[in-house]
């Protein structure tokens, strides 16, 4: 079972120690994303060193292949991927929505077909909760419904509800051992999710996400929600913004009392290209890179920052090379990690205001415009 403990508070700001069965979370704490049972081009002892202690892995695309049976079989999530750590499962709600051919929903469930191969299948809270609990996730998220951004009124009340139902009904269908967050629903509309929030804290959780936001609103009125709701979350639960990727919406969302976040940001960017540096963001194929030789952030510790030039990396980039990706996706996971133990250590001595407005003075001064890329 997880243990939660907020060990300083900075304003609405905490620094707390989240410990699950397969090891202890500093927070806040930022989860890359190992969707498919991978956190793409990185190996999972390479994704250990940038500092992360938890990764998030996709219930959706693990039960369609390599089904989540199988992987019981192979000893469970963690032993099959070959990361020893925690691993929190999101619960596939928003990939049947985003990805899959939705059917139908109704209170039972989300009906969809596969992206793979066409194939019917029926995701009710039980079955989620039961192939997460067979893939040994250290954290369980309920069946959400998340209806693509922009939602109306009706839309976002019913999804709301029906997310509140499936809650109750991946609480009866968990096991005691099982830490199972729920997840707050309700769009852009304040009433709604604070009456989400009061209906999921009555089910007496170990966690609370906050889902549905960071989808393509505006930030203000991403903070203005996370503002409302976390307030109404219990203190000492974790909390868990979804999708929330950008720096400045990190530290902003832990202005506010968030504990956890995840977003594919880090990962894919570095995949195309784009790198997260302490001055901002850097599109590493611009053509004024091609004869700097210094390094992609002169602030960072990792390996690709210590060994390589932005002449070299643009140039794996331009002729194709896969170590590009690769490299650029090594630094921004780092980036990410430093990022959080920054913001942990500015918590820890009372100074969080002070750094986050320092690093984001240094970080818009020299900002490059990138591709939007703000989804989980
Ligand atoms: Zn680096």
């Amino acid at each position: 079972m997880l243990t939660f403990v907020v060990e300083r508070t900075d304003s609405r700001a905490r620094l707390g120690r989240l410990e699950l069965p397969h090891g202890t979370v500093s927070t806040p704490c930022f989860m890359p994303v190992g969707t498919q049972g991978s956190v793409k081009t990185l190996t999972p002892a390479e994704v250990g060193e940038t500092g992360a202690e938890i990764i998030v892995c996709n219930t959706y695309h693990l039960y369609l292949r390599p089904g989540h049976k199988r992987v019981q079989a192979a000893g469970g999530l963690s032993k099959f991927i070959g990361w020893n750590r925690p691993i929190l499962t999101d619960s596939g709600g928003f990939q049947v929505y985003s990805l899959a051919a939705l059917t139908r929903v109704t209170d039972q469930g989300a009906e969809f077909q596969s992206h793979v191969d066409g194939s019917r299948h029926l995701f009710t809270p039980e079955l989620v909760v039961g192939i997460q609990e067979a893939l040994g996730s250290d954290i369980a998220m309920c069946l959400d419904e998340c209806p693509p951004y922009p939602v109306s009124r009706p839309v976002a009340e019913a999804a709301a509800a029906r997310t509140s139902l499936w809650a109750e009904g991946c609480t009866r269908a968990r096991q005691p051992e099982t830490n199972l967050f729920g997840i707050v629903q309700g769009a852009t509309y304040a009433d709604l999710r604070e009456s989400s929030a009061k209906s999921l804290v009555a089910l007496d959780l170990p966690g609370y996400a906050i889902g549905g936001l960071c989808l393509g609103e505006a930030s203000d009125v991403t903070y203005d929600m996370v503002g409302r709701v976390t307030p109404l979350l219990p203190a000492d639960r974790p909390r868990y913004l979804m999708g929330a990727g950008y720096p400045e919406d990190i530290i902003a969302a832990v202005r506010l009392g968030v504990d956890m976040f995840d977003c594919v940001l880090p990962t894919r960017n570095g995949r195309t290209g784009t790198a997260f540096t302490s001055a901002g963001r850097v599109v590493i194929r611009n053509s004024r890179y091609t004869d700097d030789l210094g390094a992609l952030d002169p602030m960072c510790d990792c390996y690709t920052c210590r060994s390589f030039t932005r002449a070299y990396l643009r140039h794996l980039f331009v002729v194709g090379e896969a170590l590009g990706p690769k490299l650029l996706t090594l630094h921004n996971v780092r980036f990410y990690q430093r990022l959080m133990q920054c913001i942990r250590a500015a918590i820890e001595q009372g100074a969080f205001e002070i750094w986050s407005s320092e690093f984001l003075d240094r970080y818009r001064s020299s900002a490059e415009p990138a591709g939007e890329n703000r989804d989980r």
